[in-house]
């Protein structure tokens, strides 16, 4: 073997390239670099893939080395805080057993199985002892073992679990072993380079639940730890300060104190809307309905119940029905009223078949497109118990749904105007920036490239049209067709993935939706499948969240509570509360024999944002004393006065005059 063949070249993202024997670890390459680099680097990117900075190249590749100042460090520091736990926790109680160990959304959890539960008095002791490990600054190693060893190994040490999950790994698949130090677990990888580079300040235990092994009730429950890390301690205290600002605002709580909304057994993650939360989905409806009949959208109602036949041939029935709710009922004969056929049926998981249906009825002419039809469709999918929440994810809802049908050349003209569509419902609702996400063709996909080409450049070109500041998803679009989804922001920093516009070029073509070109031949329309909102459901939950119950009043429920001071102001307040319903606001008058002040504040916890106090003062001079929520002191003004004051205030943004806003 000549010598050329043991080498090989590493190429740093600057572009520099550096000739090392086969085998050479990126541990190697940093400290070749500089000694800072060398203590700075927690991992290695090769060839774009993590690693760990032990791993050997064996091969000519792309070398990045990663300090904790890289994203995806942060990863690696919340998987080594798996580890790190998981020893603690068995070095403080060696009688019990390890499962699994998962990174997740800020953190990471790891399933142990023990007689004793823990509790969370007991997180301060597994805590400290983790520091301990952190503190010592334990090398991370890592070695590929055959499989017999691992299972002899984990029978040994009676850890039944490990056994279990080595026997389900692959044949051709390696069998890593990680140790932190003297504790050993096995593990795809990748790691920190010891233990001393997870910051020892910047994680923290959380909860404790209850877990079935492989996530099935007939095994054994086992109990789930789970801690939040971050890298800097500045980090872990903002994003504490979050969960203690979103636990204050969680809207099944706010729900539930306004009386908004229930859910109960009888109707798993379908809501009873109340009175007052039902007022709240009015008015976003309404208001939904103005703006999307003023930019040109024609709202259309369609069946809930469809026969399996159309779902079928939407592909719907293959792909998709695991979350469909099925009914089978026997059709009676109209002679006989015996059963003579049972049909299947599914209650609509989606709109959009339908709204091909109403496409389809009549031959359409270039001139009919775009055509944009709108619904707010009620519709059902199967979600399973564990992952319901609140309003925030129901099996029965409704969205602002709408399907544009279009050329191709019209897509570029029709992203644009729904992008600037959703901006101006967003900045109404409350929500003043948001961000857009667009996902391009992923490798199995439907349509040719040319199609493709045209519409990947009508969608990037509508989004560069209002912002720069947009993320490509390579490869991550719908098979069917590119996507833009859009991500707001809400007061306390969460984003929301809200609203979506996806082309599609399949669905015309398998429900045979055509339309007559200018040259008399037969064409298929593009649909274009969009909504800003999501679900009523869910985008309600959103803004209790984000306005924390305090609604604007356009959207409040109650908007003016009329509380009396004597009761000899009881004629005047009834009297009161007429002009405000005539005028279209949601008022109601509060006579009890409380003091003023108990009133005041009841309303005030309640969040109704105007509450107007009559005494005798104001019975005889034919005023009201106005007091807003969140305002200091009250301000007397003549009825006519407020009641012109409090409408337009309380007028939906888009009625309001034009350049106005509130
Ligand atoms: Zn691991
Ligand atoms: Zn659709």
């Amino acid at each position: 073997m000549d010598d050329a063949a043991n080498m090989v070249t590493v190429t740093l993202p600057d572009g520099a390239a550096r000739t090392y024997p086969a085998g050479v670890t990126a541990a190697t390459v940093a400290r070749d670099i500089s000694a800072s680099l060398a203590k700075a680097a927690v991992a290695a990117k090769i060839d774009g893939a993590l690693t760990d900075l032990s791993r050997p190249i064996a091969a000519d590749a792309r070398l990045a080395i990663l300090t904790s100042k890289d994203a995806e460090a942060l990863e690696l520091i919340r998987h080594d805080c798996a580890h790190i736990m998981a020893r603690a926790v068995q070095e403080i109680w060696p009688e019990t057993k390890v499962t699994i160990g998962p990174v997740v959304e800020n953190g990471w959890y790891y399933d142990f199985d023990r007689e004793e539960p823990f509790t969370d008095a007991d997180f301060a002791q597994i805590e400290a002892k983790m520091r301990q490990i952190i503190a010592a600054r334990d090398p991370v190693r890592t070695e590929i073992w055959p499989r017999d060893k691992a299972i002899a190994h984990y029978r040994a040490a009676n850890e039944p679990f490990k056994v279990e999950l080595v026997e389900a790994i692959p044949e051709d698949q390696a069998i890593r072993m990680y140790w932190h130090g003297p504790w050993q677990d096995l593990c795809r990888g990748p790691h920190l380079a010891h233990t001393g580079q997870v910051p020892p300040d910047a994680f923290k235990l959380m909860r404790v639940a209850g877990a079935y092994w492989r996530g099935d009730s007939r095994n054994k429950q086992l109990q789930r730890i789970y801690g939040v890390a971050f890298r800097t301690r500045a980090e872990l205290e903002a994003h504490l300060k979050m969960l203690e600002e979103a636990a204050k605002r969680d809207h099944r709580r706010i729900g539930r104190e306004m009386r908004l909304f229930h859910l109960q057994e009888e109707a798993p993650g379908m809501v009873f809307w109340h009175p007052d939360g039902w007022a709240i989905y009015r008015v976003l409806e309404d208001y939904m309905r103005r703006r999307l009949s003023a930019r040109g959208y024609r709202e259309i109602r369609t069946p809930q119940v469809v026969d399996r036949k159309l779902w079928e041939a939407s592909g719907h029935w293959e792909k998709y029905r695991e979350n469909m709710f099925i009914t089978e009922i026997d059709e009676t004969s109209e002679a006989g009223g015996h059963a003579n056929e049972k049909r299947t049926n599914a209650l609509k998981p989606m709109n959009c078949p339908c709204h091909v249906q109403i496409y389809n009825q009549g031959l359409k002419s270039y001139r009919d497109l775009p055509l944009r039809l709108a619904e707010f469709g009620s519709c059902h999918r199967y979600e399973s118990s564990g992952s319901m929440h609140g309003l925030m994810r129901v099996r029965g809802f409704t969205q602002d749904d709408a399907h544009i049908f279009c050329t191709e050349d019209q897509i570029g003209a029709e992203t644009a105007a729904f992008i600037d569509l959703l901006g101006t419902v967003y900045r109404d609702l409350g929500f003043e920036s948001f961000d857009i996400k667009f996902s391009t063709r992923p490798e199995v996909r439907a349509g040719s490239d040319e199609t493709w080409d045209k519409a990947e450049a009508a969608l990037e070109a509508a989004v560069k049209g209002v912002t720069s500041d947009y993320e490509i998803d390579p490869g991550e679009g719908a098979f069917y067709g590119p996507k833009l989804d859009f991500k707001l922001t809400d007061a306390i920093g969460r984003e929301w993935q809200c609203g979506t516009l996806q082309a599609d070029f399949v669905l015309p073509e398998r429900l045979g939706a055509e339309y007559v070109a200018e040259d008399g031949s037969k064409k298929r329309p593009v649909m274009l499948h969009r909504a800003i909102l999501g679900s009523f459901e869910r985008f309600i939950g959103i803004l209790i969240e984000n306005c924390a119950g305090r609604f604007p009043l356009w959207l409040a429920p109650r908007q003016v509570v009329v509380a009396t001071i004597v009761s000899d102001a009881d004629a005047y307040a009834a009297e009161v509360v007429a002009g405000l319903r005539a005028l279209g606001l949601r008022a109601e008058a509060d006579l009890r024999n409380e003091k003023i002040n108990y009133k005041v504040r009841e309303h005030s916890d309640a969040h109704v944002p105007v509450i107007l106090a009559l005494g005798r003062q104001e019975v005889e001079a034919r005023s009201v004393s106005v007091r807003r929520l969140g305002a200091q002191g009250q301000q007397t003004m003549s009825l006519d006065a407020a009641l012109a004051a409090l409408a337009a205030d309380a007028t939906p943004p888009d009625l309001r005059p034009t350049g106005e806003t509130r």
